[in-house]
């Protein structure tokens, strides 16, 4: 059967991330055919939409007001909601991210319906849709399906494949009018603590560093790996309670969730909780001057040696091989 899915694509500074696009690519395996719509909200939006017309929707609809310059639930939902009473659509596919997350549950309990969140995979089985998700701290994965009559899910970054760009593709775009209320909640001003450069939740290398760096200094040649990859730099709980790193670079059960094409962990001792945040990562590489680290229970490649003598000779040979 086929069903109209709404996907909800999501803006950083102006630019679409990534997981708008996933998005879009889920939204059309639960469409099995029937139309994907893009909702895109904000202050001004600008060739956003055409770029999610690209990557596969079939319509984009897009709320602009002044109140929505910032995210805000309170905001977003009034959006959200009269776009979904508008549409009446039979599927919704937001992103597992901070946004998704804080916003899916509220649309969820206003329209009286289940949520299904942090979906990795999608399949079809006996006429039903699929959806696998980590449980316990991922050490599980569970398959779920949607009893009710509108499917919603929250898909974790870097697991569902975009669909490729066809530049040449067109679709209607349309603004739609919503009265945004009175916000309960005013931001009056973002200010960025993250270092500028690659976004950990969605970069496709990061390199982390865990206790072993040894000292904020020492993550300096994880940084510089991660340049020559066009990674992020990451880090366990133990390096940041230590002070070598802010806590925005935390992965882990209390930290950020990643699933990047390359981890490569350093000085870290693979604490289950760490495991918990990367160990869907597609190949792992741990690098640990113990050889019974739990690290490289997880690893696909294991490196027993000092990080600073290993990382600068990695960072010398991919700069060589890229050169
Ligand atoms: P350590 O365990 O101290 O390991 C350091 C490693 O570095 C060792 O294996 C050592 O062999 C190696 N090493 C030392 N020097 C070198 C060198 N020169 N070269 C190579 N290797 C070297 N942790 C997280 O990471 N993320 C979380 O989200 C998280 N949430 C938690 C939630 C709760 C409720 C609790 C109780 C704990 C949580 N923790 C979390 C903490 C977790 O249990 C561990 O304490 C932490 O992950 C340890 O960090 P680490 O591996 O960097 O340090």
């Amino acid at each position: 059967m086929t069903k109209k899915v709404l996907v909800l694509g999501e803006m950083r500074e102006g630019s679409l991330r990534n997981v708008s696009f996933e998005a879009i690519s889920a939204g059309k395996q639960i469409a099995n055919g029937g139309e994907v719509i893009a909702v895109l909200v904000g202050e001004k939006i600008d060739g956003q939409g055409k770029e999610m017309i690209q990557f596969g929707a079939d319509r984009v609809l897009t709320v602009e007001a002044e109140k929505l310059k910032h995210y805000t639930s309170d905001g977003y939902s009034q959006a959200l909601l009269k776009i979904i009473e508008q549409e009446n659509p039979e599927g919704i596919v937001f992103g597992h991210t901070a946004l998704g997350k804080d916003l899916s549950p509220k649309i969820a309990s206003k329209l009286n319906i289940g949520l299904i969140s942090d979906i990795t995979a999608i399949e079809e089985k006996d006429g039903d849709i699929v959806f696998t998700r980590p449980i316990f701290s991922g050490k599980a994965f569970e398959k779920k399906k949607m009893v009710e009559s509108t499917i919603f899910v929250t898909i974790r970054p870097n697991n569902i494949e975009p669909l490729s760009k066809d530049e040449t593709k067109t679709g209607e775009i349309q603004s739609v009018s919503v009265e945004i209320k009175d916000l309960r909640t005013i931001i009056k001003e973002v200010v960025k603590k993250a270092s500028e450069g690659v976004d950990l939740s969605e970069a496709k290398v990061i390199i982390a560093g865990g206790r072993g760096v040894k000292s904020t200094e020492g993550f300096e040649p994880l940084q510089e790996l991660a340049d020559v990859l066009g990674g992020a730099v990451g880090a366990s709980r133990g390096a940041c309670d230590a002070d070598y790193c802010d806590y925005s670079l935390q992965i882990g059960q209390t930290g950020k969730v990643v699933t990047p094409d390359l981890y490569i962990a350093c000085g870290i001792s693979g604490a289950i909780q760490h495991l918990a945040g990367m160990s869907n990562s597609k190949v792992i590489v741990a690098i640990n001057k113990d050889p019974e680290a739990n690290i490289f229970n997880v690893a696909d490649y294991g490196i027993v040696g000092d990080l600073f003598e290993v990382v600068p000779l990695l960072t010398e040979e991919f700069r060589r091989i890229k050169a």
